[in-house]
């Protein structure tokens, strides 16, 4: 814990309402644990309350004081703790859990998006162009028309340049791949970058070509930021702090209270400062900081850890290469249905090892993108040698999304104790573009299992918006492996409800060096947890993605009320 304050006795001698006998009986199944001093300012009881505390895991009652959990037990010795001016909640049975937490996500970015772009996450190519055509009415002539949350798994074909030259020819126009690697552009864009049929890509990116060579107006990484790099910037200082606004009340209605914010710049930092000294910030952001900002945070003197509860700088965010939904991922052998294509290489191994050491020795936390064999096992190798160059006691390497691994990158990992951040809910959600890996290969992704088994300690994340920031699609799809037509991608790597819980909870907290602070239900821990309007431990794993989420606290304070 830290602070001496909170140091937990096991009650075992109050409430002398009650009789010895009842005390001893209750304390047997729900031991009461408290902290010394403060008086509760409010107490929720008449729950279903699955701390994640194994010394306590379950219990019916808490107690809580500027804002931490001071009492978590049963009923009566909780509320034996009211003072007068205590609130009380009655949960009526309510099934609770601790604060959930999205170890891999875009919130500010996708608030942005969601402010001043056209939503593409429509099922038919009519609706898509009609709002695109709707939206360029409403844009003087070349001003860009931008789209965002497109998935091309879910329409019946893919989008191509001559829909969107037909939805807007006087304007520029990218629409948006929700797994953010890729774009799909008309002519307009495509010539501002001088992009034509027989040119040769950019290092990391790729212009797609049809069978005739002509470009689809598809591109990739690279490539996409090369048409982003043609858009002007227009956002102010106040469209920061309503993005991050704005995607707090998502979060919060899904019961998340805590996310790693995956590629932040000092505008989305400030944005996230803004809404919070507005009072609009309803989830604690540990911010990934891009590489491209590390010399101005090393200048300024902060490092990993810099901040407080709601916002913390975290790690260095790289990329090594792209994107599995978007199937850019850097993989040993060529997708499924695509020979001879293996994905997109990011960045050098020499830019990846210059950046991270300058990030090491400036005492950040390192936290890379790589999805495919090949990226995993570059960045290993960099971790590697910066731990044996400059050892850290506790060095919490991060590979982000880690989708593809093979056995000896899995042991590899086991000896640098790396923390593996998967896609928790891809296997269903994008279960429409597994073909494109192969059911043997599948066996090896998202590889929830696999980890467990060697003893790190995977959290869970959406990528949002590459997948919604939905918990219960999370437990879903680790513990079944199912897409949504009933088809099981890599049974081998299921994980139990209990581990995947974890995973939702402590894991995500550990990613983020805060597991003193948060992850379980205990004393002296941040007061964040999820009330559900129904219990997934009592209902088969078909009823869980209805589940909603009933309530929302954090810090002591109801966030999220349905
Ligand atoms: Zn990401």
């Amino acid at each position: 814990m830290g602070d001496t304050r909170y140091g937990c006795i096991r009650n075992g001698h109050t409430r002398s309402a009650y009789t010895r006998r009842d005390v001893v009986k209750t304390l047997a199944a729900l031991p009461l644990v408290r902290l010394e001093r403060a008086r509760p300012e409010l107490i929720l009881y008449n729950g279903r309350i699955a701390t994640m505390n194994p010394a306590q895991p379950d219990a019916t009652a808490v107690a809580i004081a500027e804002g931490r959990f001071l009492a978590v037990g049963a009923n009566k010795e909780v509320l034996a703790l009211a003072a007068r001016q205590t609130r009380r909640v009655d949960l009526g049975g309510a099934r609770v859990f601790p604060g959930f937490n999205d170890a891999h996500a875009h919130p500010w970015a996708s608030g942005l998006e969601a402010l001043k772009y056209v939503a593409c996450d429509k099922t038919s190519i009519e609706e898509i162009t009609a709002a695109l055509h709707a939206r360029a009415a409403d844009t003087p002539p070349g001003g860009w028309v931008q789209g965002y949350l497109y998935d091309d798994g879910k329409t019946p074909r893919v989008l191509t340049r001559a829909d969107l030259d037909a939805a807007a020819p006087d304007h520029p126009v990218l629409v948006r791949h929700r797994g953010g690697h890729t774009g799909y552009v008309n002519s307009r864009a495509l010539g501002l970058v001088n992009a034509k049929a027989g040119m040769a890509d950019p290092p990391g990116g790729r212009f797609e070509r049809d069978a005739g060579g002509e470009l689809t107006g598809r591109v990739a990484d690279k490539a996409l930021d090369a048409l982003t790099a043609k858009i002007p910037d227009e956002l102010t200082r106040d469209d920061h702090r309503r993005a991050v606004a704005l995607i707090s009340k998502l979060y919060s209605s899904h019961g998340i209270t805590s996310v790693c914010e995956a590629d932040t710049s000092p505008d989305g930092l400030q944005g996230y400062q803004d809404a919070r000294e507005a009072g609009e910030l309803t989830y604690r952001v540990y911010c990934l900081i891009g590489v491209d900002y590390l010399d101005r945070y090393i200048g300024a003197g902060v490092h990993t850890g810099f901040g407080d509860s709601m916002v913390r700088i975290g790690g260095i965010k790289q990329y090594a290469d792209g994107s599995i939904s978007e199937r850019t991922a850097w993989l040993a052998e060529p997708y499924v249905g695509i020979p001879d294509y293996t994905g997109v290489e990011l960045g050098t191994r020499e830019s990846l090892y210059q950046n991270s050491r300058k990030a090491w020795r400036a005492g950040f936390q390192l936290a890379t993108h790589a999805n495919g064999e090949r990226a995993i096992d570059r960045i290993l190798g960099v971790y590697e040698e910066l731990q044996s160059e400059f050892p850290r006691r506790d060095p919490r390497f991060r590979i982000e999304h880690c989708t593809v691994v093979t056995p000896e990158l899995v042991a590899r990992m086991r000896t640098l104790e790396v923390i593996p951040v998967p896609f928790a809910g891809y296997v269903n959600f994008h279960g429409d573009v597994l073909h494109f890996y192969g059911e043997e290969r599948t066996r090896r992704m998202f590889a929830y299992r696999s980890f467990i088994d060697a003893g790190l300690r995977p959290p869970s994340s959406s990528d949002y918006t590459a997948s919604p920031p939905s918990p219960m699609l999370w437990l879903y799809s680790e513990t079944t492996r199912r897409d949504p037509s009933g088809h099981v991608w890599g049974e081998n790597q299921r994980i139990t409800v209990q581990e995947a819980l974890r995973s939702i909870t402590l894991h995500g907290a550990y990613a983020s060096f805060e597991e003193h602070e948060k992850g379980s239900i205990e004393p002296g821990k941040l007061a964040d947890l999820t009330v559900l309007a129904q219990d997934p431990l009592a209902v088969p794993p078909e009823q869980w993605l209805d589940i909603k989420v009933e309530r929302t606290l954090l810090g002591g304070n109801w966030v999220y009320e349905s």
